[in-house]
């Protein structure tokens, strides 16, 4: 045997290298946005043609390059935001290796077009291997064209999504980076993001999210429990404007969720970390998406919070102003689904700046600087399976103990009733119940237990009672259902983490009646 070692040519270990920086269009078009962002560009236009395999484009007006920095850009390693070890930790910008150029450059047909203001420079490259430079008009900027993406790599190929695939990852790419910089334009394929604040662009892209969250250094929205996905999909972290993804922080705000989703399903965000870059190290991965922090439990605990008051009830209501009995209302009508302990004088709830006003149907109006609407049914279903769940709820003795056969292997589920605070035995293969919470009825038993027998929850079981109130509720009932929906463990959601209340403005009025008449 005859051992040769022989020494790669630079284009060969820019190719190998390019695996790393290089997966697929869309980890080319981050890169590329990302360079014309660092340069400071206030127009980014992406265009793909076939998911990007056959030609990406990202045109910008940022700050561009001279002649020499056209070439040398191209080299691996070759970068204008970092010179030593130390600038890592202090780095503002969004790339810092100086490794894409020379990787996308290195797999595919390759175009630059550059121009500081004054000469414009053009260089082709092939493979890595720059087969033309030569001067050309253009204003200050940049334009990148790929062509041809792994035409020299057909393993890499082989393992690419489909161009429609591919194209909507870039989409999601484009969008993702666009909603934290608003005020840069971002056009796709031709087709402008509309949105000049961080709220609109957000909106226009993901749609309404409807909680703000605004702590010291975390901002963003968070969208209602009820919009809760299957997948991760929909939540965007960043930090420091760029985005990252980050298993603990995604847990963070899960947790500040708390029951108002399932298990097993994820919160929908969009969330903007502002962090001392000394505090994170973002240097983990090569994608630059995932990140490590200096102290993982303050993070955590900052995030948790920030999206914990988020969902407080003080973003609706008013604080208690006083202690006074309330002598406006009487309780001496039976409320609706509850035998109330009489209430006395001193125990009476507190005052509250919001005024019941009305009830229309089912929902209660009540008057603060605008107005605010209660979905009563929705109230009922959380003060249901709050007092269901406490067990605590005072038991209602039942006159005529209600009975209901038992059919066979369903005495354990029957039995498990005593923990909601329900009074049972059973009898013969009869389970008799002796007596309710005070806000289950017990025209309402028999469906309860139908479907606490095929093993829903208890937040599906209430929701579906407090759906199917039919009755009417007088404003003396609305306003101690509102009252008793204070106590709740969350009275801005109803078990399955649908909104109980809404504001109204003047203006959603005149909409109603523009949409009805217009
Ligand atoms: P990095 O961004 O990590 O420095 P790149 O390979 O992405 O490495 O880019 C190399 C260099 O090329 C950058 O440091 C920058 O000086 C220059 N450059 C790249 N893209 C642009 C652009 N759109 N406008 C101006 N300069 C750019
Ligand atoms: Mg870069």
């Amino acid at each position: 045997m005859n051992p040769k070692i022989l020494k790669l040519s630079p284009s060969v270990i820019n190719q190998i290298a390019a695996g790393e920086v290089v997966e697929n269009p869309a980890s080319i078009v981050k890169e590329l946005i990302e360079n014309s962002l660092d340069a400071g560009a206030q127009r980014i236009a992406v265009d793909l043609v076939e998911g990007g395999f056959q030609l990406i484009r990202v045109e910008d007006d940022g700050c561009g390059m001279g002649p020499e920095d056209a070439l040398l850009c191209l080299e691996r390693h070759a970068t204008s935001k970092l010179q030593t070890v130390d600038d890592l930790q202090t780095l503002q910008t969004m790339g810092f290796r100086g490794e894409a150029l020379a990787a996308i450059s290195a797999v595919s047909h390759f175009e630059l077009k550059t121009s500081d203001g004054s000469l414009g420079t053009r260089v082709l490259s092939e493979g890595g291997n720059i087969v033309r430079v030569e001067p050309t008009a253009r204003n200050r900027g940049t334009t990148i064209e790929v062509r041809s993406l792994f035409y020299n790599v057909p393993a890499r190929k082989k393992f690419q999504k489909s161009a429609s695939a591919s194209a909507a990852q870039v989409t999601k790419v484009v969008e993702t980076i666009a909603m934290a910089h608003p005020e840069t334009s971002f056009s796709l394929n031709g087709k402008e993001f509309a949105g000049s604040s961080q709220k609109e662009r957000i909106q226009e892209i993901l749609g309404e999210h409807e909680h703000e969250v605004n702590g010291a250094n975390l901002s963003g929205f968070v969208a209602s429990p009820a919009k809760a996905m299957a997948t991760r999909a929909g939540q965007y972290f960043y930090i420091n404007k760029r985005p990252i993804f980050s298993p603990l922080l995604s847990k963070a705000v899960k947790q500040a969720f708390g029951t108002r989703i399932a298990e097993h399903s994820h919160p929908r965000f969009v969330l903007f970390l502002e962090i001392d870059p000394e505090a994170v190290d973002v240097n983990v991965h090569p994608q630059k998406r995932e990140v490590r922090f200096r102290d993982e439990g303050r993070v955590f605990r900052m995030v948790q919070e920030a999206v914990e008051k988020a969902f407080s009830p003080k973003m609706i209501f008013s604080e208690p102003i006083s202690f006074t009995p309330l002598p406006a209302f009487s309780f001496q009508e039976t409320p609706y689904r509850e035998e109330a302990p009489p209430l006395k004088e001193e125990t009476l709830p507190l005052v509250f700046q919001e005024k019941p006003i009305a009830v229309l149907g089912s929902y209660l109006l009540l008057q603060k600087e605008g107005w605010i609407l209660v979905d009563l049914r929705a109230a009922y279903a959380r003060i249901l399976y709050d007092s269901l769940r406490s067990s605590r709820g005072a038991s209602q003795s039942l006159i005529w103990p209600l009975e209901i056969p038992l059919g066979p292997g369903e005495e354990e589920r029957a039995m498990a009733l005593s923990e909601l605070g329900i009074e049972c035995r059973i009898l013969k293969k009869t389970l008799v119940i002796d007596a309710l919470p005070s806000f289950l009825e017990a025209a309402d038993f028999p469906s309860f237990f139908a479907e606490w027998k095929e093993g829903k929850n208890l937040e599906q079981i209430s929701a579906r009672l407090g759906r199917s109130v039919k009755k009417h509720f007088s404003l003396e009932i609305a306003t101690f259902y509102w009252k008793k929906l204070r106590e709740c463990s969350d009275c801005l959601y109803d078990p399955l983490g649908n909104p109980i209340f809404a504001e109204v403005s003047e203006e959603d009025l005149a909409k109603v009646i523009r949409g009805k008449h217009g």
